[in-house]
């Protein structure tokens, strides 16, 4: 049988590949998922506007929000949409391109040793039951593949800078259905072995 991963491509996902990616630094253990929030235009849901930001197909002049992030090169490892579809860009092996500035742990570029993960929705508003299940069902996964230990929000490793997913994601649901805890000193949970 299968395992569930293809190298750094889960095989249940959907695979949208992104060309915004490179590798990561030699050695690089990845320990951190990290959450985001991301609608196109924001706070409308369904459409394909994601898949085109993360692939450089957007089309700019399509709406007027689109002028504001015109020519970014960004992406991430998974998108999770409004009904907990689950979409692919990046091999989790390489580095997407999603959290900038940013610092964990004390812990600069999160981007070199994260998973990024993007939630269909908007910063200050509730995300989906499908998208809970099929994060927790993620992160499982990643789990299994890779040494995380910490989930975070990009609010957290970008203060003042980033504020998704934001106060309408519930961390505390998503303990319970990882069974993972909340980590009290950086905000995010930590995976019950870490503090062992
Ligand atoms: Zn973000």
């Amino acid at each position: 049988m299968k395992g569930r991963w293809d190298g750094g491509w889960l095989r249940r996902a959907r695979r949208c590949r992104s060309p915004n990616f490179n590798p990561r630094p030699p050695a690089t253990e990845i320990s951190l998922a990290l959450i985001h929030s991301i609608s196109l235009p924001p706070g409308q849901y369904g459409g394909d506007g994601v898949e085109r930001l993360f692939t450089n197909r957007l089309d700019w002049d399509a709406h007027p929000y689109f002028q504001t992030i015109r020519g970014m090169e960004v992406s991430a490892h998974f998108f999770v949409r409004r009904d907990g579809d689950l979409i692919q860009f990046v091999s989790c092996d390489d580095r997407a391109w999603h959290a900038g500035t940013s610092v964990w742990r004390a812990r600069p570029a999160c981007n070199d040793y994260s998973i990024g993960i993007e939630l269909e929705g908007i910063e200050g508003s509730t995300f989906e039951d499908r998208q809970y299940a099929a994060l927790a069902g993620l992160l499982a996964d990643l789990e299994d593949h890779y040494p995380i230990h910490a989930v975070a929000g990009h609010e957290h490793v970008a203060p003042g800078r980033k504020c998704d997913p934001g106060p309408g994601f519930d961390w505390i649901r998503l303990a319970d259905l990882t069974n993972w805890i909340q980590d009290p000193s950086n905000g995010g949970l930590m995976a019950r072995s870490a503090d062992a």
